[in-house]
């Protein structure tokens, strides 16, 4: 430790080792920053330190009290001391850093920390917030693909309105995560709130320069999104999450089939229906069928008009498909704008030659709006798959830490977590770590 020498090491009946030392840095004054060497008296202190080689130390740091040198100083007295131990600190610096790392790094609870090091939770966390704050401050680097989604913070909350009696929800739970989808800074930031303003809020925070860099951004198939996306980076293209896009013509089948059931047999489905039979089926992708299978579809959807229109919706969902099945992902070779839309348009072409099914119209409605950036999403393959699975990574981070009753303190968890992986382990002396490294290597 820097400015302190060991005077005597004693090590008690029970093993336990003591540690005396003494600081040696020129004693200021702080009220006259002049050096004194009058000393007034010794003060004995045991600020808690870390441990040497796994096992507690009981380390007493002596401190001398001096007379100011200076005649005209306010301060008659003073305590030297080293930076290691601050004034009225009971915890050395290099404890707390290890602390924090441990938290930072290793995604253990302040709780845990706090446990393991003999200090208080509140000096765990305070010491964490330190080593987040390192890490996290500053802008972060360019980034050319940028994924933005909604996150819920903790279940939603209600109460009784006491006049109405009614449910009402009670604050906005929600964040906004902006995500750096082909680097290595995982989570972004973070912006409570779900709305346009708040998203465009936390992009209104980056610099131009900045700003300026991001070329493709993805999001869910969220008009808010979009429009606060189009409003603070107007050079960037959107891509849509395809898979959502898909979603949304499989949920289309699903209401033609429950549509037709209802207009066949004046009720819900039910098992022993033969359209219940296919209704899995339905859902599947056409290569992931068997020609059975297939043929059993065709059957059964062909026995009835209400269910040619079933099949037709199916035929719709696979057009779609066909569109999106051209991302480089799937052939192994980047599409051109030109056949994505063409591909598009023999969908749109299917769904006006059936206007006799209102679902399909909707639909094709949906996809029309979303065109370009579902164009885009194909052509660049640009996919929210990551923000998805760092957003699962901070959920359970948020699970991990029994809940967070601070939001600010959430989303620095949260950043920190998700960008665990990519930066590297704090170097340390292992002679004073080993004790806790040990104990919760299956963290690593
Ligand atoms: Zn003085």
């Amino acid at each position: 430790m820097a400015g302190v020498a060991v005077t005597d090491t004693e090590r008690g009946a029970d093993g336990r080792l003591t540690v005396w030392a003494r600081i040696t840095l020129p004693a200021v004054c702080p009220g006259c920053g002049i050096v004194s060497e009058r000393v007034h008296q010794y003060a004995e202190t045991r600020p808690r330190d870390v441990r040497a080689c796994g096992q507690d130390v009981d380390f007493c740091l002596v401190k001398r009290r001096m007379k100011c040198a200076a005649g005209d100083c306010p301060r008659k007295t003073f305590t030297e001391s080293v930076p290691q131990v601050p004034p009225r600190c009971t915890i050395t610096r290099r404890l707390l850093e290890q602390a924090g790392a441990e938290v930072a790094d290793r995604g253990i609870t302040p709780a845990e920390a706090a446990r393991d090091a003999g200090i208080s939770w509140h000096s765990a966390h305070g010491a964490f917030g330190e080593a987040a704050d390192q890490v996290l401050d500053g802008q972060p680097a360019p980034v050319a693909h940028l994924g933005i989604d909604e996150h819920r913070r903790g279940r939603p909350r209600w109460r009784t309105d006491d006049l109405t009696g009614e449910t009402v929800q009670l604050a906005d739970r929600w964040h906004v995560c902006f995500y750096d989808l082909d680097g290595s800074q995982g989570l972004l930031g973070q912006v409570e709130g779900r709305t346009a303003d708040d998203a465009a809020y936390w992009l209104a925070g980056a610099t131009p320069a900045w700003r300026d860099a991001v070329q493709v951004v993805a999001i869910d198939m969220c008009a808010i999104f979009a429009s606060a996306v189009r409003r603070m980076l107007p050079g960037a293209a959107i891509a849509v999450d395809l898979f959502h896009v898909v979603q949304l013509a499989v949920k289309t089948t699903g209401d033609v089939r429950r549509r037709a059931i209802r207009e066949r047999y004046g009720r819900r489905g039910k098992a022993g229906d033969p359209e219940y039979g296919i209704k899995s089926l339905l859902n599947r992708n056409l290569e992931n069928l068997s020609p059975e299978q297939f043929e059993k579809i065709i059957e059964t959807l062909d026995a009835s008009s209400e269910g040619q229109q079933v099949a037709l919706a199916w035929i719709a969902k696979e057009k779609l498909r066909d569109a999106l099945k051209l991302r480089a992902r799937v052939t192994g070779s980047t599409p051109g704008e030109r056949q994505v839309r063409d591909r598009l348009f023999t969908f749109y072409d299917w769904c006006a030659q059936n206007e006799g099914i209102p679902e399909l119209r909707t639909l094709a409605n949906t996809i029309a709006r979303w065109e370009n950036e579902i164009v885009t999403a194909v052509v660049t393959g640009v996919t929210n798959a990551t923000a998805e699975s760092l957003n699962r990574l901070a959920k359970l981070e948020a699970r991990h830490a029994y809940g967070f009753r601070n939001p600010a303190n959430q989303r620095r968890r949260v950043r920190i977590a998700c960008t665990r992986g990519t930066r590297r382990p704090p170097t340390r002396t292992t002679s004073t770590t080993q004790g806790v490294t040990r104990r919760h290597h299956h963290h690593g």
